[in-house]
């Protein structure tokens, strides 16, 4: 069976509250799409004006973060039931700039995945390399391990939902772009890896993104590899950009 394409916007922490909602309504009629899932992850206090614009569209909504703790004496953190009370279907977990400058590691992953699919959210959980990674040529074994982690306890029926985000962290926000064959190389290494983890089945479900750098001129060629399903995309996620990647084709 043909995956779907899940093409995802991570805004970081750029968009205040009625920035957000006019974002939504420029980006609303330019992401319409029957061919791919379109989710628009946005800051915490965002996401619930965003919900309320996305009312009636084809878009999702999803967390860029979440804790994995229900409630309790955490100053600060999102609980995953606060999340979907809210109308979040989708929670990024484990971006490199959570993993660089909050001390997320490969076993918080591992727990706020294990949070996120008891409460039935959808987790991107994200993977990457360094530059010296990459160059140290150890860059499959480094993705393997992470993915590994990251699934420790995570049933089969639950790792067919799961998406999976591989972004080199040298191609964050930098420009660089990874060529075709680097990305299609390692989104098959991760799907090799889940096959050896689970199961055939598994391994044809769950659908992985490549994302760095994406935009309207490369999203094309990266979506049209056979193990690319999609892409978590940043800073054209904030422009009209982001309906041409959606509407790639
Ligand atoms: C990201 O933030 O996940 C990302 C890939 O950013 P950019 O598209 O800006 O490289």
């Amino acid at each position: 069976m043909a995956r779907k394409k899940i093409i995802a916007g991570n805004w970081k922490m750029n968009m205040t509250p009625s920035e957000a909602v006019a974002l939504v309504e420029t980006l609303k009629p330019l992401v319409k799409t029957e061919e791919a899932d379109v989710v628009f992850c946005v800051p915490a206090i965002d996401i619930i004006p965003v919900v309320k614009a996305c009312e009636g569209t084809n878009i999702e909504v999803g967390a860029e973060n979440m804790y994995f703790e229900e409630k309790g004496a955490y100053t600060g953190e999102i609980s995953p039931n606060m999340l979907t009370d809210a109308g979040v279907k989708y929670v990024i977990i484990g971006h490199s700039e959570r993993r660089e400058y909050f001390a997320e590691t490969d076993e918080t992953v591992n727990k706020k995945v294990l949070k996120a699919f008891e409460h039935g959210l959808t987790p991107i959980i994200c993977c990457g390399e360094t530059l010296t990674q990459r160059e140290q040529g150890i860059t499959l074994d480094w993705i393997r391990k992470q993915v590994k982690i990251a699934f420790q306890n995570v049933t089969a029926d639950q790792a067919k939902t799961a998406v999976i985000a591989y972004e080199p962290i040298w191609a964050i926000g930098t420009g660089k772009t990874a060529t075709t064959e680097q990305a299609e190389e390692v989104c098959g290494a991760i799907r090799a890896c889940i096959g050896e983890i689970y199961d055939e089945a598994t391994k044809e479900a769950i659908r992985i993104q490549y994302g760095g750098s994406v935009n309207a001129g490369n999203a094309a060629e990266l979506f049209a590899q056979a193990d690319i399903d999609g892409g978590l995309v940043g800073g054209a996620s904030l422009k009209a950009d982001f309906g041409k990647i959606v509407n790639y084709k």
